[in-house]
This record gives structure tokens, sequence and C-alpha cells, in this order.
């Protein structure tokens, strides 16, 4: 029999749920268990593919092409493995799936109803997902707030699965005690409000982990445990650290992971956690450090600056930067100043290597080509993820190749060299408008070119990479480009499709169709991103 737990939030939204969600895995894996993690994100969009950056963060591309929340990048980096479609639901999805059914008369003529059948449809999933996986332990993410509308049908599916199975399922509530600065003390009252509403949908939580700046004291622990009924060894400390990668760590030192498997009246194993302990203090002790420069275009969130697009890029740089021994400086660039004020461009001369990652769009284009440009002129490190290969495509045909006005033409249809264009099905989904989950997505084969730094880096000749996009690479400039000294280092396997651009006078200028950054992880990082920060600490030296 599988066992469930399920993972809610209190307080305040981005609390680390994702992160402690993924981490619990990590430990329950350590010692051996076949764990998965399911995310329930609770708004009506089918996915997270027609959503802009700003407002929901990085679309997470899965091997089987599913555009997700960044969490489920979260699992993978974590647990080292891939996690498919079947992981991941939102409202929109589960609404979708029961009205389908009643079309095709599947509910024989019943009425059908907001509850149970939504529910239903939740256990369904996860049950589904538990199969597939061939999980033992599978651990549920319930997205939102606990008190908030949204996620109540979640609630309840959860609520009902414990009721069928009360000695299978687990309830985990991550709240967020916040230290006031005009106080100076740690408050739990939002927890207890927290904990009345969860009980207020039938739940009592089993396990209360506490998010803070500090550890949870002694007194504070004993508040929590009498007040929200759980025994005060069940109220778990998980203060802000360094780096994310260490909350595994964090939480075994609470041991946790055995009080989970004693609740659960799961045999207990033995532990191996070293492999992640090593990681962790690599992570940590890099001696020096690179500058990277990030450039993009959705960071602003009102008057606040958030990295939240880029979070696998920004992972994948801190997994290279431990396998390379040196810490990475990150700054987030934005490209439309460069373009208000191109002599600002000349700030990237302190940066140690230049990111340019996907996007879509023509505000800031100008900005990434001209950093783009400042790159390869420079000789600075330069990685371009998706339009940031486009980008530099352009770049090359303008400014090497002397193609004046040489766009893409999701900038300028009209262009009279379209080095970059859009893809023949894409054009007709476009035309349809069938914008959702219809870009070339997913894991797809490549073939490297012997001799490129691309294939260097990989150490072999077919690699496999995921992909989010509409454009491609012209093949009619194919010549003229390469004629001029762009190196296509990466085709598609039936060689039509251009995966890799590559300068091989230059000491690492790197484009990829595809996004490196989704397959990087903690205890494998990814081979390019490793080079590109090799050779951003030969620059530095
Ligand atoms: N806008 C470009 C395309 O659709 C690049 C997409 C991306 O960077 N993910 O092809």
């Amino acid at each position: 029999m599988p066992k469930f737990i399920f993972v809610m939030g209190g307080v305040i939204s981005g609390v680390g749920k994702g992160v402690t969600v993924a981490s619990i895995a990590t430990l329950l894996q350590a010692r051996g268990f076949k764990v998965t993690a399911i995310k329930i994100d609770p708004y009506v969009n089918v996915d997270a593919g027609t959503m802009n950056p700003t407002e929901h963060g990085e679309v997470f591309v899965t091997e089987d092409g599913d555009e997700t929340d960044q969490d489920i990048g979260n699992y993978e980096r974590f647990l080292n493995t891939d996690i498919h479609r079947v992981n991941y639901m939102t409202t929109g999805r589960v609404y979708q799936s029961v009205i389908e059914r009643e079309r095709n008369l599947d509910y024989g003529g019943k009425c059908v109803e907001v509850v149970p059948h939504i529910p239903e449809e939740v256990i369904r999933r996860i049950r589904l997902a538990t199969k597939k996986t061939g999980s033992e332990i599978t651990i549920v993410e319930i997205g939102g707030t606990v008190g908030e509308y949204q996620n109540i049908l979640f609630l309840e599916a959860a609520r009902l699965m414990h009721y069928k199975d009360p000695n299978d399922c687990l309830f985990l509530l991550v709240t967020y005690l916040p230290i006031p600065g005009n106080l100076g003390e740690m408050k739990t009252k939002p927890t207890q409000y927290v904990v009345r509403q969860l009980n207020a949908a039938g739940i009592q939580p089993d396990f209360i982990i506490c998010r803070s700046e500090e550890p949870v004291d002694e007194p504070r622990r004993k508040k929590i445990s009498t007040f929200c009924s759980i025994p005060k060894d069940h109220v778990i400390s998980n203060p802000d650290v360094e780096s994310i990668y260490e909350v595994p760590l964090v939480l075994d030192r609470e041991r946790f992971a055995e009080k989970i498997i004693k609740e659960l009246n799961l045999k207990p194993k033995k532990k191996d956690l070293a492999a992640w302990q090593r990681m962790v203090k690599k992570l940590k002790n890099g001696s020096g450090t690179v500058k990277i420069g990030m450039i993009g275009k959705y960071f602003a969130s009102g008057d606040f600056i958030l990295p939240d697009a880029y979070i696998s890029v920004i992972e994948a740089i801190k997994h290279a930067a431990a396998v390379n021994n040196v810490k990475a400086e990150i700054d987030w660039l934005n490209s439309d100043l460069y373009e208000k004020q191109p002599s600002a461009v000349k700030e990237l001369k302190k940066y140690d290597g230049i990111i340019v990652p996907g996007g879509f769009g023509k505000r800031g284009v100008e900005g990434k080509i001209l950093a783009i440009k400042y790159a390869r002129e420079n000789k600075i490190p330069f990685l371009g993820l998706c339009y940031g290969m486009q980008l530099a495509t352009v770049e090359f045909a303008r400014n090497v190749a002397k193609m004046a006005g040489a766009n893409t033409t999701e900038i300028n249809p009209k262009t009279k060299f379209p080095v970059i264009h859009i893809m023949a099905d894409q054009s007709e989904k476009l035309a349809k408008k069938q914008y959702g989950n219809t870009m070339r997505l997913g894991g797809y084969p490549c073939f490297l070119t012997k001799g490129s730094k691309s294939f260097a880096a990989y150490g072999q000749k077919k690699i496999s990479e995921r992909h989010r996009h509409r454009y491609e690479f012209n093949n009619d400039f194919r010549k003229r480009l390469t004629a001029k000294g762009l190196l296509l280092a990466g085709l598609s396997p039936d060689g039509n499709l251009v995966e890799i651009v590559e300068l091989p006078n230059h000491p690492f200028f790197v484009g990829t169709q595809f996004h490196p950054e989704l397959k990087s992880r903690p205890l494998s990082p990814h081979p390019l991103f490793k080079e590109f920060i090799a050779a951003a600490k030969r620059l530095k030296k």
C-alpha cells in the first residue's frame, strides 16, 4: 500500500513549500524509499505555459513536454530524477477532465457536482501518478495558502483520502513565523489561526514545519504544540539557510524523516546522505568568485526585483560553480536599459561570463543583441539559451555577415534577412490561435559536431535536451553564416534543425536552441554550464 503525505502552506505564499517538499522527498529517498512528488496549482490555467513569467515565474518544461511550475524543477533537482506530466495538475486540468467525461456521458446520467466529483478527479490523478511512478511514498504539494478560496477542493480531496485510509496519509503544514522588526520576537499567532482554518476544512496537521529567519526556540515550540494540538517533537524548525540544498540537512537534524517513517508505520531503513552532504559542502566552500551577468527582462514586480522567472538558470549556474570550486556572483541586468542607453552596455566589462536566457517578444531584444555583441567582441564567455541563441544568430548575421537589418521574424516579419523564422507547423497553430501547449516542447535528440566546444563538454555525440520554442534557425542562411565562421555545433538527427551555434574563435561562445538549465542538477551539473563557468574562471585568472 503506498503512503501519501499532503503538504499545505500557511500565513504567506512563497514560504518555501516546494523546497520543503523536495527536501522531505530527498530524505526519504536517501533511506531507500521510492518517492515521488506531485504539484497541484490552484489556478484555472490548464498549465503554466500561457502565463507571463512576471506573473508566474519560470515555466518548467518536463521531459514529456508539460509546461509546469518551478516546483517541479525543484523536485527534479533534489530527487535527481525526471518528473512527468502525470505529476502536475491545476484546477483547469481537473475541471477539463470532469467536463469532458460529462460530455461523454461517463457519469451515466447523474448530476455532476463540484463535490464530490472534483475531489474524486483529484484523487484519481494522485493515485494514477503514484501507480505510474511506482512510488511507495507520494508527497502532494497543495499550492496556494490555507484559508484562500482557490485550493479548498484540493484540501477536500486530501481530507477524503485520509478519511478512507487514516493510517496511510499524513498532513504537513509549512507555516511562517514572522519576527517583526519593532518587536524583535518570533510570533506564533498567525500559525494558530491557520491551523484553525485547516481544522474547519476537516484537517488536523500531523507536523508543523516552521519557516522563519531564525530557528524555533523552546517556548514557541511549546506554544505551537499546545495551541495547535500536536506533540512538541512534531514542531519542526526550518530556518533560513544560505542555500536551498542545505534544507534536507537542516530537516535531517530534526530527525524529521524518522518521525515521518514512524507515523506512517514504515520500516526504518539505513540512510545514505553522504553524496548530498559532499555536494552542499562544495556549494558553500568555493574559493574565489566568478561574476556572471544575466541579461533578462522578466525581473520586475512593482518596486521589487525578482529572479523567479530564471530560477533554473540560476540554479544551473550554482551547480556548475560548485564543481568548478568557485562561487558565482550573479547580477540580474535589465535589457531594457541597454536599449534606452546603449552606452550602458560597457558595464558588461566587469563580468567573467554573460548569459542571455530565453524570452519572447520585442521588449528588450535590441538590448540583448547589444550585450551579445559586447560579449562576442570582447571575448567574454557567453551562453545563449533559446532566445539567447536566436539573438546571437541575429547579431552575427548583422555585424559579422553584414546582413543589415537581419532579424527573427518574431520581431520583424518583413526583414530582408530572416535568419530566425517560425517553424512550419507552428505558423499553422498560431493562425488557428492554438497557443496552449503547442510549442516545440520537451526532450529531443541532437547530434553534436566533432571538434566543437559542445562536443568536448558533453564528451559524446548524441545528446537529448528539452525545448520550448516556435522559431528556429532559417536553413536558407546556413551557407552564408557558416562561411563567415558560425559553427553549427548541434543538429537534429535528420540534420534539419540547428540546435547549437558556436564561435570557434572565441574562448566560449555557445548558443543553444534548447534549455540546458532544465536538466542541470546539483548532483549532476550540466556539461555546458560547467564549461561556461570554467571559461569564466579562466578569464578571471
Ligand atoms: N521566442 C522564441 C521562440 O519562440 C524563444 C523562446 C524561448 O526562449 N523559450 O522560439
